[in-house]
């Protein structure tokens, strides 16, 4: 492969011309992508990454998985696209390939990304019940459009709170508990408590709608204590609300699972994914339905559609990204790397570093939790992980960080010694950060 120098000097000049996502204008990241394979990335320069950050946790397969990519090649020189309306074969190989992962569930909205699947969900579910309010988590993303940027908890929400009926709570977090909570059971029975109390000072017959993180991604990688998602899911039948499970991080095999609410065992009436279902090669995103809510569109139209609804080439890339990664057991692997290979490395970490707070997560989606203090667990600042960062970039790791955090999530493919040196990476960083 031809990587030229100048070209990434070009590159930088260019981004210029570019107003990036939640930035101020001006302010062009070093770090530039020229090529990708696999868990590798490369720079103009011909320097070599792991990526674990898998991009915005999204590139489950890898970069430029060979079979998804000439599925999106083969797809191109057929039929590039096609309007929404139409019925066409690779749309309904994709929904098919999606319902075959998810039990019980009837049907898939397609959208272009994550807001627009949560923002279709929350229609949905304020349609199905002629109700307005969503309950949600403070400590969530949920993405940026109207009513998903109102859904989300974080402080992202605060510069755009135009959608009205969105009401917030506090999900179970038993390292930075909310509720005096000692153990996991304390912490899943308080936080039901609050969000039933939260419902019932709301008026319960005015939710349409509870929607959480089947493991919340971005607020910190939480996976629920045993029984929340159940607890959620009998709050919602008591009141007839509907329970909105948000896959768009941690579906598609990222925590070892093909849905993460699978490891709670947890009937969702609405789920919605994207990232991972393609691996982001083409942006697509999207709703699964139970029959019971798709019975409603079947009485009456989805006041809603996009152009790009069920694209060719989106469909093409589910397609071969679901099929690779059954055939290559891409998600029993990422299951195995949490349990021996990420779990145990980063738990031992934590034994050698004081500033490890926590470490929490599973299969490929795990989150460090850096403290100045291990007793009173106050988080590092802003400055401290940017530190860090820039560090694992020089040594060729690509981190994802939010917060005090530093999140691995890697590509799902990642072999265990790749995995395994992006440990030592770490380690070295952190180990040089306290000397
Ligand atoms: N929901 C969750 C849980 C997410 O993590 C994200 C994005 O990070 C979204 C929704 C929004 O997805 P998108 O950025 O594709 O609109």
């Amino acid at each position: 492969h031809d990587l030229d120098p100048a070209d990434g000097d070009r590159a930088r000049a260019l981004d210029a011309h570019i107003l990036h996502s939640w930035s101020k204008h001006g302010t062009t990241n070093p770090f530039t992508v020229a090529r990708g394979e696999g868990v590798r990335l490369w720079d103009h320069d011909g320097r070599e990454y792991l990526d674990f950050s898998s991009q915005l946790v999204n590139t489950n397969i890898g970069h430029s998985h060979p079979k998804v990519v000439e599925a999106i090649q083969r797809q191109a020189a057929e039929l590039a696209t096609v309007a929404p309306a139409t019925t066409n074969l690779v749309r309904g190989e994709a929904a098919e390939r999606i319902l075959s992962k998810i039990d019980d569930m009837a049907a898939v909205f397609f959208t272009n990304g994550g807001a627009d699947a949560v923002e279709n969900a929350i229609r949905m579910a304020r349609v199905h019940t002629g109700r307005t309010k969503v309950l949600t988590h403070y400590r969530s993303y949920h993405g940026n459009t109207g009513a998903a940027i109102n859904a989300t908890g974080d402080h992202r929400r605060l510069g755009n709170e135009f959608a009205t009926g969105h009401v917030h709570c506090f999900g179970p977090f038993l390292y930075r508990s909310e509720f005096w909570a000692e153990t996991e059971e304390q912490e899943a029975e308080r936080a039901l408590q609050h969000a039933r109390r939260v419902i019932e000072a709301e008026g319960p017959s005015t939710f349409a709608a509870i929607m959480v993180e089947a493991v919340p991604g971005t607020a910190g990688i939480l996976p629920p204590p045993p029984g929340y998602l159940q607890g959620l899911r009998e709050l919602a039948d008591r009141h007839g609300i509907v329970l909105i499970l948000d896959e768009v991080m941690a579906g598609f095999g990222r925590t070892g699972h093909w849905f993460a609410h699978q490891h709670d065992g947890v009937r969702p009436d609405l789920v919605t994914f994207a990232k991972g279902v393609n691996s982001g090669y083409v942006p697509v995103g999207g709703v699964i339905l139970s029959d019971e809510i798709l019975g409603t569109f079947r009485e009456r139209a989805i006041p809603g559609g996009l152009t790009y609804a069920g694209h060719p080439l989106a469909a093409a890339s589910i397609v071969a990204a679901i099929d690779a990664m059954t055939d290559e057991g891409i998600v029993e692997h990422a299951a195995h790397l949490g349990e021996d290979i990420l779990g145990p490395g980063l738990r031992e970490l934590a034994e050698r570093h004081e500033i490890i707070g926590e470490v929490r997560g599973r299969g490929c989606f795990w989150a460090l939790d850096l403290v100045t203090d291990r007793a009173t667990r106050e988080p590092v600042d802003a400055s401290v992980v940017a530190g860090l960062k820039g560090k694992l970039l020089e040594r060729g790791y690509v981190p994802f960080t939010a917060d005090n955090r530093i999140h691995v999530v890697p590509p799902l493919v990642i072999s265990d010694d790749d995995a395994r040196r992006g440990l030592e990476i770490l380690d070295e960083v952190l180990g040089a950060h306290a000397a």
